[in-house]
Formats: C-alpha cells, structure tokens, sequence
C-alpha cells in the first residue's frame, strides 16, 4: 500500500491544526506511523486519498452501524438541507424523532438532544448533581465519557477515593469530586459509597465499556449497582453513547433488563452527523431548564440535518427485526475466524465480544477491567494493526478500543478479514 497523499495531506495539517488532527487517537500516536487521510467511503469500505480500499472496522468509531454513505440517511441530509441548515427555532421533526427514540427505549419518557457524546454526558452528571443535590460522581477506570473535565480524572494508587486530573487544565476542585472504581469490581464501589456516604449523587458506566477493548459486564455486575444506587438515593446513569442503538433497539437496558436513572447517547443516534442526547423519565427530566432549575442550552442543539439524519436511522434499524441479530452473527463469525487462526499461529491472545463490539487483545488472561486490558502487549498490537492496514483492512490504531461490525460488511469481507490476521500473524 502506498501512502504519499496522506503523509503529504498530514505534513500539511500539521502546520495549522494541532498534531495535524481535530481529535487526538487520529494521530497513530499509539501505533506509530502517519495517519490515512480519507476521501469517500461506501458501505463497508473506506477510500484514501491515495486510491487504497479499506474495509473499515471503526465506522467512525461508531456511528456507521449500516454502514457508509448509506442512502436512506444522506438523502434525507440532502432534502432537510434544501430548507434550511438551522434555525434555532423549534421544528417538528425534533418531535419526531424524540417519539421514535422514546419508544425503542425502555425506562425513557424524555429525552434532550445535543451536538455530542461529551455534552451528554456532561449534561446528565449535572442533572444528576442538580436532581439529588449531591456533588460526588463515581467513574469506572478505563471508561470514557468524552473531555468534560469531571471525567478525565484516573486512578490514583489502588481502590484511591480522591482522583487526580490526568489532563492539565483539569483542577484540583473538579478532581476531587470524581471517584474512581475499578470495572466489574461491586465491592470496591460499596467501598466508595461508604467512604463518601450521602455525598454521591451519580453512577456513571459505560454498561458494555468500549473505550478498554470491548469489556462486558460480568454477570450480576450492573444488577448489584442498580441495587446500591437504589439504596443510597444515587443515580444510575448508563452512558450508551457507543452502545445505544447498537447492541439492541433498547440498549443495554433492554439488553440486561436493568433501569438506569439516566442514559446518555450518541453516535448512532445521529446518523454520522453531530448527536448527543440524553434521556430520563419525566421527574428526573423536569428537573431541566426551562422546566426546571439545571441549566443546559445549545445554539445548534436539535438541529435540522442532525436531526434528519438521526431520524433516518432510527427508522431504519426500528423498521429492521433482524438487524440486530444480523450484526451479532457477523461479529461471531469474525470472533471465531480470527480466533482459528491465531491458535493455529500460536498467538496469545484474548478476544472479547457483546453484539456487534468485538476486540483484540494480545494477552492470555481474561480481560475484565482497565488493569487487565493495560497487560496486553503493546509491541505485538502495533505490528498487528501496522500488518492488517497493508493488506487492506482498517481497525483502530490503539489497543484500547473496539471494532465496530457495520450491516454493510459481507461474509466475503469477514472472510477476507480473516485471512489477512492470518497472514499477518505469521509475522508477529
Ligand atoms: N461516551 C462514550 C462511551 C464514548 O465512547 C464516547 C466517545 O467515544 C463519548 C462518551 C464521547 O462522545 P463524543 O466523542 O461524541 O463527544
């Protein structure tokens, strides 16, 4: 494969935009390398500005469950767009697809549009804090709710209380407000709510965590979190921001039958354009301005295309009663192939799988949390990405993150998938 034009276009970018890149996991710093500039994408491929085919297995780190360019969602941008781009007024269509969300959803009555995963997030930790009036959130290690400064807080030594900031810019105030738990670890939260008894005013969790590799819950996990929260007046708050929409109509609620306070979402619910939202029943929900007392706005919040192209693919995937199954049996099938073919190279590692998240990781032990997803070896994954990218399939370059199985992926492209880890095993 041939990468002149992007490292070209990267060289270029760098001048002006900083590392060359509008998010930072763009810029291969985890894997080395220059990253691949795109130019269109199709279905199940992406086109790079040098005329190399990628079968994509990031979709946009998400949103692109049917794949790209997908007609039903461009055309209805295209014909919202001939009537305007934004008004800052109400419309009816946000109505709409507020009804449709509401009624995949189970435990919703409510739900706030925004323009990102971030902002939701952001948004229910202050409605919670606003709703309970408490202050203290606890995060899981490893979990990631976008940049909003009360989540980029990591652990300090062991089961820590008070977190420290991880990025600068993040103060000391903010830190100390963010309490971190390990994932699937109940007894280390029941630890937490005791040391800050009364003062918690959220649970935050990505209930399947996709920003570790692809971590499920074990089993009882989420269940014994509901009953803590429920016995010390705290919220539940389930960010689905990766898994809403994608692992079943209903989420992770409906996927373990467990009620969140509040359910945070993203990327697919926007179609692959600029989406977030939030979601509570009403008495939480009333709690909001200007209903209620906590603040929350957005000049282009609910607006016409994102919107648009949100309520084309809800549509879609309500209308599809297979789709979620479909996306689940390609993922085991590339769950399995990948699996073969590493035994038979004799390549340590472990795979992890919910629905249609699957990922990688070159480690033996189970990966469970952020401690166990840290042990996989680094040096193997770079060469794994570095050998899958030349022969023409794209996953995400860290070792940290899930590949996301879109409908457009044939067998054929499973199956091609599966003969380039093969390949490439063999060098590693
Ligand atoms: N929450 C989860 C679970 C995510 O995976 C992400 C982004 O990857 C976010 C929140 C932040 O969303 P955004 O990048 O749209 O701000």
């Amino acid at each position: 494969m041939i990468y002149k034009r992007s490292s070209a276009l990267f060289a270029e970018a760098e001048k002006v935009i900083p590392g060359g890149v509008n998010s930072p996991v763009r810029a291969f710093k985890g894997v080395g390398g220059t990253p691949i500039f795109v130019k269109e994408a199709k279905g199940a491929y992406l086109y790079d500005e040098d005329g190399n085919r990628l079968i994509d297995y990031i979709n946009s780190w998400g949103p692109m469950i049917l794949g790209h360019a997908y007609e039903p969602v461009v055309n209805a941008v295209i014909e919202k767009a001939k009537k305007g781009t934004s008004f800052g007024m109400p419309t009816e269509i946000e109505t709409q697809i507020a009804e449709l969300a509401v009624s995949m959803v189970p435990n919703i009555d409510k739900i706030r549009f925004v323009n990102s995963g971030t902002e939701a997030c952001m948004s229910a930790i202050r409605l919670a804090r606003g709703f309970t009036g408490k202050d203290k959130i606890i995060k899981f290690a490893g979990c990631y709710h976008g940049h909003s400064d009360s989540f980029l807080i990591q652990a300090g030594s062991g089961a820590s209380t008070f977190g420290t900031p991880n990025s600068p810019g993040v103060t000391q105030g903010t830190a100390k407000d963010t309490l971190l738990a390990r994932y699937n670890d109940i007894e280390n939260v029941k630890q937490l709510i005791k040391a800050n008894k009364n003062d918690i005013a959220c649970i935050i969790i990505e209930p399947v965590a996709g920003n570790m590799g692809c971590i499920p819950p074990k089993k009882g996990f989420l269940k014994s979190l509901r009953a803590l929260c429920d016995a010390h007046e705290i919220l539940l708050v389930f960010d689905e921001v990766m898994t809403g929409f994608r692992l079943a109509k209903g989420g992770c609620q409906e996927l373990y039958n467990i009620d969140a306070d509040i359910v945070c979402f993203g990327k697919v619910i926007g179609g692959g354009l600029p989406v977030g939202a939030f979601a509570a029943r009403h008495e939480v929900m009333n709690h909001l301005a200007p209903l209620g007392p906590v603040y929350q706005a957005g000049t282009l919040s609910g607006n016409p295309l994102a919107m648009a192209a949100g309520l084309a693919m809800l549509t879609e995937l309500n209308n599809d009663k297979d789709i979620f199954k479909r996306l689940a049996e390609k993922t085991e099938y590339l769950h399995k192939g990948i699996a073969k073919v590493l035994i038979e190279n004799k390549i340590i590692h472990t795979i992890n799988r919910v629905g249609s998240m699957i990922s990688v990781h070159f480690d033996e032990a189970e990966v469970v949390d952020f401690d166990t997803a840290a042990k996989g070896n680094n040096e193997t994954f770079k060469k794994f990405f570095h050998g899958l990218l030349n022969e023409g399939v794209y996953i995400a370059p860290s070792a940290f993150e899930t590949w996301f199985i879109t409908d457009a992926l044939t067998y054929e492209d499973l199956d091609f998938t599966i003969n380039a880890v093969n390949k490439v095993a063999k060098t590693l």
